[in-house]
């Protein structure tokens, strides 16, 4: 039989961003990956920022931590949760990153002495990370999003490459364009023309559409469909119908009741492998017909800046408590506490007793400090669920070692660095990136091991967990994603451990502090991590840490 070639699909957006580009993407993946194939999922962001690291998470929203530790894009979470797999670094890029990987090159003569161009040598580095991912992921099926909208001159440099992709394999690559069918109040009509003229606007690169996903508040007529069709030349079955709806989930079964599958493999002449979405339904219908709810406040700081959306910031966490609630068959209800507002009293710290659960999640600097603190030791002098994550749990030893062992000046080296009782401080490297000014892709990233202890909280949940098939096999040592540089410090540890704080996660050598708590004879559940779990929580694979939060929740309760 003959081999199939890989086949490419390349997502452009038109008319506007935001429209759920990504979630488009990603929902290919959660398809094809039904349908038997392996599926690649890649994000190109046209940005010159060489990773997303140093972005504000208040203006690009969360940055999201693959395995080794690339700092990327929100998307990536996206892809990771929809195919259940992690994406290797290959599966990121900015134009920042090529650039800078080519221009080095240059400076290498690594080129020997070739003139080097942005079309051809930045191409061929786009092509060439795309055929490194296919080796990586073992895929047959890649799909690749440029990030923003078809027209501006800084993501030019993608569609050039998927250009010459075409050329080389013409009938091995797609060209999906995501696009804004408006219906105007006033007119109360869905409106085609800004479609039509995105189509016209990729046709100036040299690319047509294959297929057209139609983002609109309603679902497209075959009328609509055929006047796009006569006018772009997509065959009208190949215009996808996709309305709003609830939850980002149900996109891949809403893709699928306009045969988004059946198109995308007739026209690369592939026939499915397997049937359906089963487990992907039964997900959705769990998260669906929740029995119950909780109340869970988040207390951050992320909050006073504008016009962006906290959702985008914190993205990972949401998801995260919504899968482990979904299993649970319960509905997550969120607050947002703004930190600030205990420390003036403008919010009274007792507010938090009408919830269910409490988490500090991540977070840098100094704003907010004082009230994350006052809001954890009311957690934990009311038995109220706390779940401290990375910023989380090094403020939850700091509120320990000042309000148990009476230390009251213990502080982090991050806001106080000449302080006296540093319990989170700087490791030695850390702090020569710093005075370097090395800000960029120099924290502590990516997964490291950590070893439980027997018999703790901690321990508990990961052994309990059914469906973290990701962990090593034993759940004795996991592997989770981090991002931060400073840690708990060792000499404190004695003291802290003799007045009852259980450090129940460590690295295998014992000295890095990966996971703090309380024992659950002393409080339900007050559990702090070092590093990151929502960046391993999948929809088909909830997290064992937030499930067992989840639970001590809904415990309280009732
Ligand atoms: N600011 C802390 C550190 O750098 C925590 C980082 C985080 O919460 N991701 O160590």
């Amino acid at each position: 039989m003959k081999k199939n070639n890989h086949k490419y699909i390349f997502v452009i957006g038109g008319v506007m961003s935001g429209v759920g580009k990504g979630v488009s993407t990603a929902s290919f993946g959660t398809i094809l990956k039904s349908k038997g194939f392996r599926v690649s999922l890649i994000k190109a962001d046209p940005y010159l920022n060489v990773d997303a690291g140093t972005m504000n998470p208040t203006e690009h929203g969360e940055v999201f931590v693959l395995h080794n530790g690339l700092e990327t894009d929100q998307d990536m979470g996206n892809y990771e949760r929809f195919l259940n797999e992690d994406m290797p670094p290959e599966n990121y890029m900015t134009n920042g990153m090529i650039f800078k990987y080519v221009i080095d090159k240059e400076r290498a003569l690594g080129y020997k002495g070739k003139c080097v161009e942005p079309v051809y040598h930045i191409t061929e580095e786009i092509l060439r990370r795309i055929e490194e991912s296919v080796k990586k992921t073992k895929s047959d099926i890649t799909v690749f999003e440029i990030g923003g909208t078809v027209g501006e001159y800084q993501n030019a440099i993608f569609l050039e490459a998927a250009r010459i992709l075409k050329l080389r394999h013409p009938d091995d690559v797609m060209v999906v364009l995501v696009s804004y069918l408006p219906v105007p109040n006033n007119l109360g009509e869905m409106k085609t023309k800004p479609t039509q003229n995105a189509v016209r606007q990729l046709n100036s690169y040299g690319l047509n559409a294959d297929m057209i996903i139609a983002r609109s508040e309603v679902m497209l007529d075959e009328k609509r469909k055929e006047k796009i069709a006569i006018s772009t030349g997509v065959p009208a079955r190949n215009v996808i119908s996709a309305p709003d709806i609830d939850s980002i989930y149900e996109v891949p079964i809403n893709f699928e009741k306009d045969g988004l599958s059946k198109q995308v493999l007739s026209f690369f002449k592939l026939a499915p492998r397997k049937k359906d979405l089963v487990e992907w339904r039964a997900m959705i219908k769990r998260m669906k017909s929740p029995k119950t709810e909780v109340k869970i406040a988040v207390v951050g700081k992320y909050f006073d800046t504008g016009d962006f959306t906290l959702s985008d910031a914190y993205i990972s966490v949401i998801e995260a408590l919504k899968f482990s609630a979904g299993a649970e068959k319960t509905k997550v209800t969120l607050s947002w506490v703004n930190a600030k507002k205990f420390e003036t009293n403008t919010l009274p710290i007792e507010s938090l007793k009408e919830y269910d659960g409490i988490i500090v999640p991540g977070g840098f600097g100094e704003s907010g400090i004082e009230g994350k603190l006052m809001a954890i030791r009311f957690a934990r002098e009311n038995n109220i669920p706390y779940f401290g994550l990375c910023y989380g749990m090094q403020l939850a030893v700091i509120e320990y070692a000042r309000n148990v062992l009476g230390i009251a000046d213990a502080n982090t080296g991050e806001i106080d660095p000449e302080g006296e009782h540093l319990v989170i401080d700087i490791m030695p490297d850390q702090k020569k990136k710093l005075e370097d000014g090395n800000y960029g892709g120099s924290m502590r990233l990516g997964v490291y091991p950590c070893v439980l202890k027997k018999g703790t909280v901690a321990s508990e949940a990961y052994s309990d967990s059914k469906s973290y098939k990701l962990q090593a096999p034993s759940f004795k040592l996991i592997n989770e994603r981090h991002r931060h540089r400073y840690e708990v410090n060792n000499a404190y540890i004695e003291e802290l451990e003799k007045a009852g704080l259980v450090f129940s996660g460590t690295s295998p050598d014992g000295t890095l502090m990966e996971i703090a708590e309380l024992p659950r004879k002393t409080h339900p559940f007050f559990v702090g991590t070092q590093f990151h779990p929502e960046f391993l929580a999948r929809p088909l694979a909830p997290h064992p840490l937030f499930t067992a939060f989840i639970k001590a929740a809904l415990k309280r309760k009732t």
